[in-house]
């Protein structure tokens, strides 16, 4: 058995593992990297002919796993693309607005995104399939909904886990830890250097400084991601009986209702039902424009103010002093939101700063630095191979160091790299 590294090499963005085995070709994740603002090309993993790939397999609908499927239905749909449901509808929402972003500088079109939606193949947790002389089977990777972590037997095994995370949030109940042995475990290390804030009491401390805001008559931005991170958002301040307004706009709202109906996908989906029904849908310029001068907070797409209507508010209410703007996501270098968060600008033509209160809310949904090693020390069973992939270089060689340490076997393959077992 072959693994070669395609993508997420020492870097977070564009994950895509090759895997050949017993004559089969096939793909775990094949993601862009577009997290560099909206002025760049999105970056693709290095190239592997359409052709000569049997199946990818996606773990969940973040652009930097999915961003590049529908390169393999250019030529025609000859290559198999497995995924659960949700995954499948959730990437077509944001292949389609990738596309809308990055048009003209992609290799596909929104016709090889609608290709992609029909031909892809719907799979649940723990239903094997086979490819070839392979089989796979899905597990719940706890990081959005339908993410899922990849096994995969043929020769050797492997377990993929994609982006995951072991802690529960208001949307997910954490990783499946019933895994099955392994030869091979492919691990994210986003995390692996940085612990996060114990979730209750960050979520306690988001839902106080949004309430502080909205009491001065200030309004509330939340930029969030609009998969996940819009939804733990409005479920922390459902949690916490906010009762203030509460308006959601952009994509956040078509992810909403792909949520809502696949409700064996989330750990509470009524709380969901409840949590979005206090909150009022925005689809109009008129509304927008007055909700940025009343007390409410807002929770819009995109997540690091790279388009979407969170570019508007961001502006439109990060002018002034009494407002606020609650970051409750990763934010890359070269964002918008990056530039917010660390030099308090605006507006990077007019350099304009901002005025309102800018805070940080740690609400993520990987793993952090004390799950990554409960993972390969407590949930991984047998002897595997550890390989580490979707993190920054520096951490991530320090955590192969620490892995290996322990006695564990571990690698960090730079991008190209074949590791044979
Ligand atoms: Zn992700």
């Amino acid at each position: 058995m072959r693994i070669t590294v395609l993508g997420s090499a020492r870097e977070i963005g564009r994950s895509a593992i090759l895997v050949e085995d017993r004559g089969a070709h096939i793909l775990l994740d094949y993601g862009v990297l577009v997290s560099n603002g909206r002025k760049k090309d999105p970056e693709f993993p290095l190239h592997v002919r359409p052709r000569d790939v049997d199946a990818v397999i996606v773990t969940h609908a973040h652009l930097d796993h999915s961003g590049a499927t529908p390169l393999f239905e250019v030529a025609g749909p000859e290559t198999s693309i497995y995924a659960t449901r949700p995954t499948i509808q959730l990437s077509e929402l944001l292949l389609h607005d990738l596309v809308k972003i990055s048009g003209e500088r992609l290799p596909f079109t929104d016709y090889e995104v609608d290709m992609f939606a029909r031909n892809a193949v719907e799979v649940g947790y723990r239903d094997p399939k086979r490819i070839d002389d392979l089989t796979f089977s899905l597990v719940d990777a706890g990081h959005i909904p339908g993410s899922a972590m990849i096994y995969l037997d043929g020769s050797r095994s492997i377990l993929y886990t994609g982006d995951m995370n072991r802690r529960e949030t208001g949307l997910l109940k954490g990783y499946d830890t019933d895994l099955p042995e392994t030869d091979v475990v492919i691990m994210e290390s986003t995390y692996s250097q940085t612990d996060h804030p114990a979730r209750e009491a960050e979520e306690r401390a988001f839902v106080e400084f949004v309430e502080e805001v909205v009491e001065r008559e200030g309004t509330l931005l939340v930029p969030a991601f609009a998969v996940g991170r819009a939804q733990e958002a409005a479920l922390a301040l459902w949690r916490h009986r906010f009762p203030y307004p509460i308006y959601m706009d952009g994509m956040a709202l078509t992810a909403n209702s792909i949520l809502l109906s696949n409700p064996e996908y989330l750990k509470d989906h009524q709380g969901l039902e409840k949590a979005l029904d206090s909150v009022e849908y925005v689809r109009s310029w008129r509304v927008r424009k007055r909700i940025v001068n009343e007390p409410c907070v807002i929770i819009s797409p995109a997540g690091m103010l790279v388009g979407g209507a969170s570019v508007f508010y961001s502006k439109a209410v990060g002018g002034d002093e009494n407002n606020g703007i609650a970051i409750v996501a990763y934010q890359a270098p070269e964002t918008p939101g990056r530039k917010l968060l660390d030099e308090g600008v605006l507006d990077e033509r007019s350099k304009r700063r901002a005025r309102a209160e800018v805070r940080r809310f740690d609400l993520s949904s990987h793993s952090g630095r004390t799950e990554l090693l409960d993972f390969v020390t407590e949930d991984v069973k047998g002897d595997p191979l550890v390989v580490l992939v979707h993190g920054e270089e520096e951490p991530m060689l320090k955590f192969a160091d620490e892995l290996g340490e322990k006695g564990l076997s571990v690698v960090a393959p730079s991008l190209g790299e074949t590791i044979e077992v």
